[in-house]
């Protein structure tokens, strides 16, 4: 039931004494890496977790001022592999493993897919960027530790991903909730019953993206299989940081790794037990590149209580979004994801949206595109007029503005390689 069972459901009084010693084994080597040394780490002294507040912060920001080796702890011949972030909010980061980093963060990702039933018989089919981003490879070497069989098929390429699926009997799949919505897309428009097409199919990995629970649901009903929601960032190895158990219930972040605090964004003081704020995390076993209280900008909560499933370490609520994602229009704070669970509780709405924002005059204005399903003619005006003035109201009601919604068929909103790109801000400065 568990890869690693005394890691895992370590006691948390021992938890947190592993946690101190890798704290100061952290900030010793840290202190060794050039944008630490000159923060002068060696002074702090650490005689409690709770410590970990004397020391400073680590932004994206910094992480782009010391590209591209001001990071680097460990003399480089130690180091054998680098990642960088997809980039989604910028230049992107770089991120360095030592051989020692590539095993921990393997085993993390053992304990992932061994936590939601993985195991060697299984056909493991990797629908994630291979390469810089770290989806592809970190599930990858997980799956293969495990003893599954791996397909690298990587993002894209729909046809092939499918007949893959099929002719291999993929059991598990890892794939980002907009392709897979895009896969269901593909699969109805071909008339495929998917529990006829992929009877072996069982699970699927949902990471790299903020989802709604109705999202998962859709995903889940549609291929007739179990979802797990999988949060990780490059700069903390990728995927493998924090992951659903079979309670599906909030993800076990693995504090035995990470030491995690949970801040209010503006004032940077911990939150109330429970309450929202920033995940702020760092490594607690990293060699090559250890990251002290680095601000994810990702917004979620923790959940003190115990899970069922006997694991110590505690679980974070599904990630709302990051704190650079809500957008401002006319003094109200909107984020993405209100627009997609409004969306998602609406009859025939489609899979995919997308949301647009304009300077129109001095004003701001926002467009939300939105496909229709199929069970709606894209002649059928009449119905189509109606659709669309339920989901202005039902937004307004979300978000305190009218935006202006436009239909599109089904497949009408191109789909990314990667991560999807749910707003387009075309907003003059
Ligand atoms: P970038 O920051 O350039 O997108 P990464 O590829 O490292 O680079 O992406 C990590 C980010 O992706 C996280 O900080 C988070 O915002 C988002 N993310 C990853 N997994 C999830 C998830 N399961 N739910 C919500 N957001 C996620
Ligand atoms: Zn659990």
């Amino acid at each position: 039931m568990y890869w690693e069972r005394d890691s895992e459901t370590m006691p948390r009084d021992r938890l947190e004494e592993l946690q101190l010693t890798r704290l100061r084994e952290t900030i010793e080597r840290a202190s060794k890496a050039p944008f630490y040394e000159k923060a002068g780490l060696r002074d702090y002294s650490i005689s409690s977790v709770s410590d970990i507040t004397k020391l400073p912060f680590t932004t994206k920001q910094d992480l782009r001022d010391a590209y591209p080796y001001g990071m680097i702890s460990v003399p480089l011949e130690e180091v054998v592999r680098l990642h960088s972030s997809s980039g989604t909010t910028g230049i992107p980061t770089v991120v360095y493993h030592s051989r020692g980093d590539i095993q921990r963060w393997t085993e993390l990702v053992c304990r992932c897919l061994f936590m939601i039933g993985v195991r060697k018989h299984d056909v493991f089919q990797n629908m994630i960027g291979y390469g810089l981003f770290t989806g592809g490879l970190g599930l990858h070497y997980g799956a293969e530790r495990l003893g599954c069989l791996t397909i690298p098929t990587g993002p894209g390429n729909t046809k092939r991903q499918l007949k893959f699926m099929k002719d291999f009997k993929a059991t598990v799949i890892h794939v980002i909730p907009s392709y897979a919505l895009h896969l269901a897309d593909t699969l109805e428009s071909m008339g495929i019953v998917p529990k006829d097409e992929f009877p072996n199919l069982r699970s699927a990995i949902l990471g790299a993206e903020p989802h709604t629970e109705e999202t998962r649901e859709k995903i889940e009903n549609f291929f007739g299989i179990q979802a797990f929601n999988s949060y990780g960032l490059s700069e903390m190895n990728g995927p493998g940081v924090a992951f659903e158990c079979p309670e599906k219930n909030g993800m076990h972040i693995w504090e035995d790794a990470f030491l995690v605090e949970i801040l209010d964004p503006d004032t940077l003081k911990p939150v109330g037990t429970g309450e929202h704020g920033e995940l702020v995390i760092t490594t607690l076993s990293r060699e090559a590149m250890p990251i002290l209280r680095y601000r994810t900008k990702d917004l979620t909560s923790i959940i003190e209580d115990p899970c069922p499933c006997g694991r110590s370490h505690r679980k974070i609520v599904r990630i709302t979004g990051r704190s650079d994602d809500m957008m401002i229009l006319k003094g109200v704070n909107i984020f993405p994801m209100q627009i997609e669970a409004v969306l998602n509780g609406m009859k025939h709405v489609g899979r995919n949206y997308q949301i647009i924002l304009e300077s129109r005059g001095h004003n701001d204005h926002m467009i939300v595109k939105v496909e229709v399903d199929s069970s709606l003619s894209i002649e059928d005006y009449k119905a189509l007029e109606s659709l669309r003035a339920n989901i202005v109201r039902e937004l307004r009601d979300e978000i305190l503005i009218s935006p202006e919604v436009v239909l599109c068929e089904p497949g009408g909103i191109p789909v990314a390689q990667g991560k999807a790109v749910r707003v387009l801000d075309n907003r003059s400065i």
